[in-house]
């Protein structure tokens, strides 16, 4: 069976930052619905224009439209061993969907974790976020600078700040996540698979926790390289 694995939690919990690590570790992709939509919008196609509005407000796009998007990204070859979502579902309606989706696939999840992180910690830390325009690393200004002003230390591209991570824009984010997203937990919750845990700490301790958490089979774990 797939390893299937959530990754929630709010705004600037670190969803992205460990959902690659864990991606790493396991050789299964991440699936980050915020990236792909941000591909669409740099590429300059129909879906990315009309997803842009939505982003840049910090609403979020319509449900029938990541719906589709996720459907297609489940499907592709590299999800025959298992996957990692960050940013979806963000709705119960996406969920369900979800839950249809997989069963076609003859899938099941395997755990949900929550990355539990308090408001002013995550304003913090996504008013002082930059990414990398080419492959979308994270940083942080003061938290976790670049070794060079602006520049990525893996692949050399520019950072940049998201057009979300401005505060008005953050402050609507916490806002949609409270009353769309957070309702999601009991969701799991009532399934027995959410596992909450702290993502405040260092990068490979919240990790260690996630792998310990979400009862990932050793025999599924890459030996990391130092
Ligand atoms: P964050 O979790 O920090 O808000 P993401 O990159 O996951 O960042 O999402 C950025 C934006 O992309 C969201 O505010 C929303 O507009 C859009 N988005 C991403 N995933 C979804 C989703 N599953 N449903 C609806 N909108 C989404």
């Amino acid at each position: 069976m797939p390893l299937n694995l959530i990754l929630m939690g709010p705004p600037g919990a670190g969803k992205g930052t460990q959902a690659s690590r864990l991606a790493q570790r396991l050789q299964v992709p991440a699936i980050s619905t915020g990236d792909m939509l941000r591909e669409e919008i740099r590429g300059g196609s129909a879906l990315g224009r009309e997803v842009r509005a939505y982003m840049d407000r910090g609403a979020l796009v319509p449900d029938q439209l990541i719906i589709a998007i996720i459907e297609g990204r489940l499907q592709r070859d590299d999800c025959s061993r298992g996957f990692i979502l960050d940013g979806f579902p963000r709705t119960v309606g996406q969920a369900e969907a979800l839950d249809r989706a997989l069963q076609q696939l003859g899938w099941s999840l395997h755990r949900v974790g929550s990355l539990t992180v308090p408001t002013d910690e995550v304003v913090k830390r996504l008013s002082g976020r930059r990414t990398c325009r080419d492959c979308s690393t994270p940083y942080h200004v003061s938290l976790d600078p670049p070794s060079r002003h602006d520049t990525c230390d893996i692949c050399g591209g520019t950072l940049q700040q998201r057009d979300d991570d401005h505060e008005h824009v953050i402050a609507k984010r916490l806002e949609v996540y409270a009353r769309d997203t957070a309702p999601l937990l009991d969701y799991y919750r009532d399934r027995g698979l959410l596992a909450e845990i702290d993502g405040r700490g260092k990068h490979d301790d919240v990790l260690a926790a996630l792998l310990a958490h979400l009862d990932v089979p050793l025999t599924a774990q890459t030996i990391p390289v130092a």
